[in-house]
């Protein structure tokens, strides 16, 4: 669970992403395979496989993403009609073990999901 992932390669500039924003802490990117007109990851540069596995220190980071999502989805002029997920876990649906938080929006979304 520890090993690279299609993520890392990403962030590490190893692999093709349609990114549309990054900073120091974080990028993000569109969905190979959308499940809404807008869905975008945002993923640490740090390799965290679920979000189960922060620790402690990760504290801030966190918080960093969620921020981050905040710009994306006005970024990408979602306002305030969006969606954060995290799958955590092969069983929550998880399939790629590098963090990642789901932005999804551009249509109406039901609750509760899966
Ligand atoms: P999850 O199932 O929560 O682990 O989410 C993984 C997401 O990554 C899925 O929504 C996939 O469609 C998406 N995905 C897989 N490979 C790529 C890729 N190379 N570039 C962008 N998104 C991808």
């Amino acid at each position: 669970m520890s090993e690279d992932t299609i993520f890392g390669k990403i962030a590490r500039g190893e692999m093709d992403a349609n990114i549309v924003y990054e900073d120091d802490m974080c990028l993000a990117f569109r969905d190979l395979y959308p499940a809404a007109p807008m869905h975008i990851l945002v993923i640490p540069r740090k390799p965290i496989p679920r979000l189960c596995d922060a620790q402690e220190e990760d504290k801030a980071l966190l918080g960093h993403l969620m921020l981050a999502a905040n710009k994306v989805a006005e970024q990408e002029g979602l306002g305030d009609k969006f969606r954060l997920v995290v799958n955590n876990g092969a069983d929550a649906g998880q399939s790629v073990f590098h963090l990642h938080l789901h932005v999804i929006g551009g249509r109406s979304l039901k609750w509760p999901p899966g």
